[in-house]
């Protein structure tokens, strides 16, 4: 799952990147309104943190445009104080969540994974394929109740899998919401990964559609 975080205070970007990074997100970061539009329509993400009082372009002017570009990601966005009119406004504005500043970056991310999974239409946050569990709270994988290890990358990538069960899923669709913009993005990759996971989890669960991608199995 890929975030983009659009938030000028550079403290509060760090914290964010660093935390959200943590519970297994790939983050892009814009420090102002112009860059943070742009990242949002040019890229694709399965949530966006979106500060509503942003330098170049103003935060409800970014969703709105996001909006009428047709770009349907889910958006939280940051209110700088407890003020009902910026909450009403984002609403308005196609926000799907709000957060008063100052909180609590254990709330934003439980918001956030909330979020991703209700777009991905996932009523909990333990997702299951057959024996195969993934809480996507804990970050924790098992097979028939035994703990499973996957790497950072194994786990981003079975974790959009997850989010997409039954749906076939490109390797560009992966490389997008797996990497980061900076990640330097080699589409061999992915092949290994799957390979890895199919190794852990057992060959059925993930199947190849030639030329189309994969797909996520309720083996
Ligand atoms: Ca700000």
């Amino acid at each position: 799952m890929r975030v983009l975080i659009v938030e000028d205070e550079p403290n509060l970007q760090r914290q964010l990147k660093v935390a959200l990074e943590g519970a297994g997100y790939a983050i892009d970061a814009a420090s102002d309104g112009e860059d943070g539009h742009y990242l949002g329509s040019t890229e694709s993400y399965d949530a966006v943190v979106l500060d509503l009082g942003l330098p170049e372009i103003d935060g409800l002017t970014v969703l709105d445009r996001w909006r009428k570009e047709g770009h349907t990601m889910p958006v939280l966005v940051l209110t700088a104080r407890d003020s009902w009119s910026d909450k009403v406004a984002g609403l308005d504005a196609g926000a799907d969540d709000y957060l008063a500043k100052p909180f609590q970056t254990e709330e934003l991310i439980a918001r956030l994974r909330a979020l991703i999974r209700r777009a991905a239409g996932q009523a909990t946050s333990e997702l299951t394929a057959g024996g195969v569990r993934l809480d996507a709270r804990s970050g924790r994988v098992t097979l028939n109740g035994e703990p499973v290890k996957l790497t950072a990358q194994e786990f981003k990538l079975l974790s959009y899998l997850m989010h997409h069960k039954g749906k076939v899923v490109s390797r560009t669709e992966l490389i997008e919401h797996i990497y980061d913009q900076d990640f330097d993005r080699d589409s061999n990759t992915i092949e290994v990964f799957i390979t890895r996971i199919r190794k852990k989890l057992g060959p059925e669960l993930i199947s190849t559609t030639r030329g189309l991608g994969y797909s996520l199995n309720d083996i």
